[in-house]
């Protein structure tokens, strides 16, 4: 039995001096149609950025549930370090009325809400309580699962994140490539005898895309998972959506789906993966 579970980094809910700076990258690669697409779409409301209405109607149509994690950024923008902008500028928070319906929404129809931890919460056992706290006062119940941003960690991430009450964390994965991090696939506790999970991270959505031979690769990685009862985790950021900017995301995303399914494989929740690996 193959089991997958479906993930969603929200890192953006809405397009702001990406207009400028992703137009500028278009132009200079000759691509003029697309900066004209990428100008002309709307912002606020109809933000290219907000792409949970995509997600729940291919979710829906393929009777799939996933895992969301939100996050709570709070870090400042350093004047001389020009990653700092992108890191705390164009950022949302939980409690704005719009993003809390979405959260509410999901968590009230099947899917989960996790806390995707801050920039810099992967060291700070404080702001990553802040952070649980706040998307439990937007759901009204605790959560159990976190997967921190840009995949940030150290060796003091996952008692941080134990302390805070998490249950489960899936921030170990590749950044640059798809596959299973340090060759580790079963999920795993990273210290101590206790319940708290390591559910790594297997596949994410610019990896997937950069990879050569994607789908021969995705065949060994599901033979690879089945042979040891692993889980397959998918991280798809629900920004990277929006087909003018990120024209094979959303493609890419359903053929998964698609491909797993005629495969037989199992689709959970993260939660619903963590009650199974705890439970045996
Ligand atoms: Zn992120």
């Amino acid at each position: 039995m193959i089991r997958v579970c479906l993930t969603h980094d929200v890192d953006r809910v809405r397009k702001t001096y990406q207009y400028f700076t992703k137009t500028a990258k278009a132009i200079a690669k000759g691509r003029l149609s697309r900066a004209w697409k990428m100008v002309t779409r709307g912002f606020g409301e109809t933000s290219p950025y907000w792409g949970f209405d995509i997600v729940i109607d291919i979710e829906n149509h393929y009777g799939v549930k996933s895992t969301f994690f939100f996050l709570e950024e709070s870090a400042k923008v350093q004047p001389l370090s020009p990653k700092s902008y992108k890191i705390a500028l164009g950022r949302y928070h939980v409690n704005e009325p719009r993003v809390a319906k979405m959260m509410q929404y999901l968590d009230t129809h099947g899917w989960e809400i996790g806390l995707h931890g801050s920039y810099y919460s992967y060291d700070n056992p404080e702001l990553l309580k802040r952070e649980k706290t706040a998307i439990e006062e937007v759901l009204g119940h605790k959560i159990i699962g976190v997967r921190q941003h840009y995949l940030n960690w150290n060796e003091n991430t996952w008692r941080y994140q134990k302390e805070a009450g998490f249950k489960y964390d899936s921030t170990w994965g590749y950044t640059r490539d798809i596959g299973f991090k340090d060759g580790k696939v079963i999920p795993f506790q990273p210290f101590s005898n206790n319940d708290f999970r390591e559910i790594p991270l297997t596949i994410m959505d610019s990896c997937f895309a950069d990879t050569e031979n994607r789908w021969e690769r995705l065949e060994e990685i599901i033979a690879e998972i089945d042979r040891q009862d692993a889980v397959l985790v998918i991280n798809f950021h629900t920004n990277n959506f929006d087909e003018v900017e990120f024209p094979e995301y959303k493609k890419n995303y359903i053929r998964l789906i698609e491909t797993l399914q005629t495969k037989g494989a199992r689709f959970m929740t993260m939660q619903e993966t963590y009650a199974d690996i705890v439970g045996k």
